[in-house]
């Protein structure tokens, strides 16, 4: 490959030892374990490799990812693009890490989305586990996943115009009145 941005959409297909590295966002619930932010909440086990699965968006009967789908395990290329995903998390206890993903990899504009996942690098969003979880026990928690587990700001996880979003939504609390 000569150097520059990569095409949008090229399949690749890569071993699990010439990963494709990304950063994303998991939820993490209390057992604890990393779960997936789409609507299903996926929850990734310990020790093993997650597998994209298709919502069934696109073409029928095809394997996840498909360049012509929004299917895969997605990660951003970098924490700036990540940044951009920010504006619709919802608040609660939320883990920031880089991610790698191998077997078929879609590369599109903003980040790839990969068949096989597993996270090398988590950070606990220290603000969002506050209430729910200490932070020392959310990071022993995460540490039967084998991978180096650290804490980071909000700020820094989710940029700041996020994180004055999911402060106040997180001081209205979880009985904001919605609308009908
Ligand atoms: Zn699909």
């Amino acid at each position: 490959m000569s150097a520059g941005e990569p095409a949008v959409g090229r399949v690749e297909r890569r071993p699990a030892d010439d990963a494709r590295r990304g950063w994303r966002y998991w939820r993490l619930t209390p057992e604890p374990r990393l779960q997936s932010l789409s609507q299903r909440g996926f929850t990734w086990e310990p020790g093993r490799a997650f597998v994209g699965r298709c919502a069934g968006a696109g073409p029928a009967g095809h394997d996840a990812p498909d360049p012509g789908c929004a299917c895969g395990v997605h990660a951003s290329t970098d924490m700036a693009t990540l940044h951009a995903d920010a504006l619709c998390l919802a608040p609660g206890p939320l883990v920031v890490g880089e991610v790698d993903l191998w077997g078929r990899v879609v590369v599109d504009d903003h980040g790839y989305r990969g068949e096989y996942a597993y996270p090398c690098r988590l950070d606990v969003v220290e603000e969002t586990v506050a209430g729910v979880v200490s932070l020392a026990e959310a990071v022993d928690g995460l540490a039967g996943y084998g991978v180096v587990v650290g804490t980071t700001p909000l700020v820094d996880a989710v940029g700041p115009a996020s994180a004055t979003i999911m402060r106040y939504l997180a001081m209205s609390g979880p009985s904001l009145p919605s609308e009908r």
